[in-house]
């Protein structure tokens, strides 16, 4: 009641998921969930406590509000929390306070977290991102004399529980090079710091992908996101996991079914627009449903005339233009359906399916921009 369409997420396929990243990594290599991006769309507060229930102690987020939710949804406290992006210096405290992992990337940041950490008599457990090529954030590795002599002089208030980078693009392999120069810098940086012998962080520099194609990239901890909802990170990223693994078929299962219900029926004859525009033109006698979800709920608009959906376990099309809030699609040649049908806008009716995957193939969205577009007030309910 009281929304127009809702999402379903699957317990089994947790469950799944988490055992298939699970032996993937090997024996000591800690898995970190990556759940920023309100979970990849699942919702923060839906995901974490399955993910929680399935053995997760590990929670990696963008920024300090992302942690917050994070927290909040988990009860009993035993995971750790890490923010891998934006905190402000406002926000420190909060997570100092309760032990809230960060990186820092910048000086600004590491000089108010020694400031911040002095003043409550805590220790700040902090993760140095280090800049290998990626050109994003990360401290420049010429500088890295200076950063570890910083930290050794404040040790009274920083705990440095990793030192990480990030791989740009290990998904391609056209990105080969760029990748592996990335991983050969890190691991110089690695060789200065275990020499110095005053700390044990974890290092930790793969996602999804890296953690696929580079099995000697999963290092002491790996962050994984898209994996655990069920999706390889590119088609060449499942391709090159079946052939290394001999096996035919992907094991991972999709989380998410999108579900709907048929709102309004009718008959539109032949010669006719449909819709806004004069994009989709009747040259028969059609039967319309008209469905409550349109681009204002993340179905996006470049799937007007190329939108599948599922009415009585069969692939119907969307016609004409996707509006704000509705959309059409065209029942012609299926018998019965009435005001109240079940509609499914992602996931399986009886024999047929439509998966993000196929979905964002025609749309030009990859699943990752895809499921992070589902809005966060569609109710999620747990299914078996
Ligand atoms: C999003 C993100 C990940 C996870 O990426 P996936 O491809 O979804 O596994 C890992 N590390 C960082 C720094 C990220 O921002």
């Amino acid at each position: 009641m009281f929304h127009t369409s809702f999402i379903e997420l699957s317990e089994s396929a947790v469950k799944n998921n988490v055992q298939f990243i699970k032996n993937l990594l090997g024996k000591d290599v800690t898995f970190s969930a990556v759940v920023k991006g309100n979970a990849y769309g699942h919702g923060i507060e839906n995901y974490c406590p399955l993910a929680h229930k399935h053995g997760v102690r590990h929670y990696s987020v963008f920024s300090a509000d992302e942690a917050l939710r994070v927290h909040q949804s988990l009860s009993d406290k035993t995971h750790t929390l890490l923010i891998m992006g934006y905190i402000e210096n406002e926000e420190l405290t909060w997570a100092i306070e309760n032990s809230v992992h960060f990186y820092v990337f910048e000086l600004d940041r590491l000089e108010a977290t020694i400031q911040i950490a002095k003043k409550l008599q805590l220790k700040a457990n902090i993760h140095i991102e280090l800049e290998t090529g990626m050109n994003r954030t990360g401290f420049d590795l010429k500088l890295l004399d200076d950063l570890l002599k910083l930290v050794n002089e404040n040790l009274d208030c920083l705990s440095v529980e990793g030192i990480c980078t990030h791989m740009a693009g290990a998904e391609d392999i056209i990105n080969h090079d760029r990748v592996t120069s990335q991983f050969e810098s890190f691991k110089v940086a690695q060789k200065t710091i275990q020499n110095l012998n005053w700390m044990k962080p974890n290092y930790h520099v793969a996602s999804s992908a890296a953690t696929i194609r580079y099995p000697e990239m999963q290092m002491d901890l790996t962050r994984i996101g898209i994996l655990q909802y069920g999706f390889f990170p590119t088609q060449e990223t499942l391709v090159h996991y079946l052939a290394k693994s001999d096996l035919n078929t992907n094991t991972l299962q999709r989380l998410i079914t999108w579900k709907t219900r048929v709102m309004d029926i009718k008959t539109v004859k032949a010669g006719e627009y449909v819709g806004y525009g004069t994009s989709y033109f009747t040259n028969k006698l059609t039967r319309i449903a008209m469905i409550p979800v349109g681009y204002s709920f993340g179905y996006s608009r470049s799937l007007s005339n190329m939108g599948k959906v599922l009415i009585k376990g069969k692939r119907l099309n969307v016609i004409g233009n996707i509006n704000m809030s509705m959309m059409a699609v065209d029942i012609t040649n299926i018998e019965g359906i009435e005001k109240g049908e079940e509609v499914v806008l992602i996931g399986r009716q009886e024999e047929n399916e439509i998966s993000v995957s196929s979905f964002s193939d025609f749309s030009q969205l990859i699943n990752y921009e895809l499921l992070t577009r589902l809005p966060q007030d569609i109710p999620r309910i747990i299914t078996q």
